[in-house]
């Protein structure tokens, strides 16, 4: 299996799709990548309505225009404090099993979106001339990565009406992962963009 950079990849960022979600259940449109989508386009709809929340996913593949369409069902966690946190999860199959995996970020290879296991993705910083941008995206890989172990590990969120320890230690990964996506956005270093 041929590993791939992720720096490269099309990606669609949870935080991204939901930030004008506040007052809506639905939405749908196009996500480009590159200038004016050079590098490509995807159609979407989002339901955050709770009997099913999903990302529907519409676009051609290849020289044939090959029309693919699916679904990528849509999570919720209910943080403390009355917030609500969403994730997809990555509907790849891997040898007849379904991956499932509750993840913020879906890349493409090839021709489907899933999380970043089902692509097995390889990050390494290239040099040390590596601009921050990209030391930035290896720091959040990083992270994800301790934050997905953490969230694997949390069997309870609180205890005696308070977080508990490793809630609270994956609420601050998550909020350093945050920041450091928001950075990377603002850095044109990641897609998609409107
Ligand atoms: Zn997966």
């Amino acid at each position: 299996m041929s590993k791939t950079e992720a720096d490269y990849l099309k990606k669609i960022q949870i935080w991204w799709l939901l930030k004008d979600m506040k007052n809506r259940l639905i939405k749908e449109g196009e996500i480009f990548w590159g200038e004016n989508g050079s590098e490509g386009s995807i159609g979407y709809k989002l339901w955050l309505t709770p009997d099913f929340p999903r990302l529907a996913l519409s676009y051609t593949v290849g020289e044939e225009k090959k029309e693919i369409k699916y679904v990528i069902p849509i999570i919720q966690t209910d943080c403390n404090f009355g917030s609500t946190r969403f994730w997809f999860q990555c509907s790849l199959y891997k040898n007849g099993e379904r991956c499932g995996r509750r993840v913020g970020v879906l890349y493409k290879t090839g021709d489907y979106f899933g999380c970043r296991y089902c692509h097995e993705l390889t990050y390494r910083t290239r040099n040390q001339n590596t601009s921050s941008a990209h030391h930035g995206l290896y720091e959040c890989v990083k992270l994800s990565k301790k934050m997905e172990d953490l969230q694997e590990k949390v069997k309870r969120f609180t205890w005696r009406g308070r977080p508990t320890k490793k809630y609270r230690r994956l609420l601050q990964i998550q909020a350093r992962l945050e920041g450091y996506y928001r950075a990377l956005d603002a850095a044109g270093e990641l897609g998609p963009k409107e």
